[in-house]
């Protein structure tokens, strides 16, 4: 048999592509080792449309987020599972400055469809200090991606599409007419990479500029239960009794081990934002697959065409994942472009350097 698709790893980006090649009826297989240390199971899940410390629309924001909520709740129905939890984020403002520069937005029509409310005095005094107000976000909220995932592998082992399996490059073949991917006497026309932080290893890829960062996130029990999301060089967000708090970023030591820096930086954050009494009640650390340009890594390899590569996610995992699994699912099947800004055609120099 010869399959359409191979898929190298079943993260956020491997999960949605692969729903993306199901609902087009294609048939596909997926490679993937479960780790629980990965990116997409360490993440807090945020989908959030103002981002930065600038508070400026996030990137893309207008075609990714009519987009993200409506695809995770068609997952939901297909699996019988939920996972998607839209919430509001409250952001409050560092001065009156930005809090005039919001009212100033406030009839924005750009914003309309993601600012709920602009609060000129604290919307939740006791709790945070917001003596400005803020801005409470709407088209907002998590996905428990790990959730998302187990749903995703449990309905592709249904299908008999899933292999728990580490795929080792080592034992890739690519015919000599380069028409197939073949691994083990398996053929498939395409083999897509969704690796992850994984990919610096990855020989057909490795030459991609990514620039790959650890994150920390604390886990901590407030007194009192907590419903929005609070974020402002931290996010807080409440999951059941407890409540996510992170991100920590660090460039330079890309272990999984937590850090008593970590505490300490997010503890430190929490303090400055907000009054919560809290007890710590767990901390993990994780690898962002981040790039150079900020921007995701997917397209055609330029030497070796039936590879392809999904990945680049960044911090934005979940709220990138469905509009490019869509756009890169018409490029395969259909040979529609791909946003110049994502295609990985913009560093095949670097391929070329690698070459000569
Ligand atoms: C602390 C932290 C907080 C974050 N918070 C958020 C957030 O709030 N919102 C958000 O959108 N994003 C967030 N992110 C970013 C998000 O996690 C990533 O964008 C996303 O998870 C990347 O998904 P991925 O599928 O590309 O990679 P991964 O999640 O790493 O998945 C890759 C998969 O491929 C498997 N794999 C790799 N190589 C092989 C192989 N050779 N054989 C078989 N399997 C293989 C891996 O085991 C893994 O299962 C956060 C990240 C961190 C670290």
């Amino acid at each position: 048999m010869i399959f359409d698709f191979f898929i190298v790893g079943q993260g956020i980006a491997g999960s949605t592509l692969a729903w993306h090649l199901w609902e087009e009826g294609v048939n596909f297989k997926v490679f993937n080792v479960t780790k629980k240390e990965s990116s997409s199971m360490v993440a807090a899940g945020l989908y959030n449309p103002v981002t930065g410390r600038k508070m400026v629309k996030t990137w893309n924001a207008d075609l990714l987020f009519p987009y993200l909520e409506s695809f995770y709740q068609r997952i939901e129905q297909k699996t019988n599972q939920s996972f998607l939890y839209p919430k509001p984020i409250y952001r409050p403002f560092v001065s009156v400055e930005e809090q005039n520069d919001w009212l100033a937005k406030a009839d924005n029509k750009a914003f309309a469809a993601y600012v709920e409310k602009i609060a000129t005095s604290s919307l939740f005094p006791g709790v945070l200090n917001d003596p400005w107000g803020g801005i409470l976000l709407k088209s907002s909220g998590y996905l428990d991606v790990p959730a998302y995932l187990k749903a995703s592998q449990a309905f592709f082992n249904r299908q008999q599409v899933y292999q728990e399996v580490s795929f080792g490059w080592q034992d890739l073949r690519i015919t000599k007419d380069k028409d197939y991917a073949e691994i083990g006497g398996q053929k498939a026309r395409h083999l897509i990479f969704c690796e992850g932080p994984e990919a610096i290893k990855n020989p057909f890829f490795h030459w991609l500029p990514f620039h790959l960062v650890k994150g920390e996130i604390l886990y901590i029990k407030p007194e009192e239960r907590q419903e929005v999301v609070f974020n402002r060089g931290i996010f807080i967000l409440p999951v059941g009794e407890e409540c996510k708090v992170g991100s920590t970023y660090d460039h330079h030591d890309l272990s999984y081990q937590t850090t008593s820096e970590g505490r300490t930086f997010l503890e430190e954050k929490i303090q400055k934002l907000c009054k919560l009494r809290y007890q710590v009640s767990g901390q993990i650390a994780g690898i962002r697959p981040a790039t150079q340009d900020r921007k995701p890594f997917i397209g055609i390899h330029p030497e070796h065409k039936p590879l392809g590569i999904f990945n680049g996610l960044g911090t934005k995992g979940v709220s990138l994942a469905p509009y490019y699994a869509k756009q890169f699912t018409l490029r395969l099947l259909e040979g529609q472009f791909l946003d110049t800004e994502v295609d990985i055609q913009r560093f095949n120099h670097l391929y070329n350097s690698v070459l000569t």
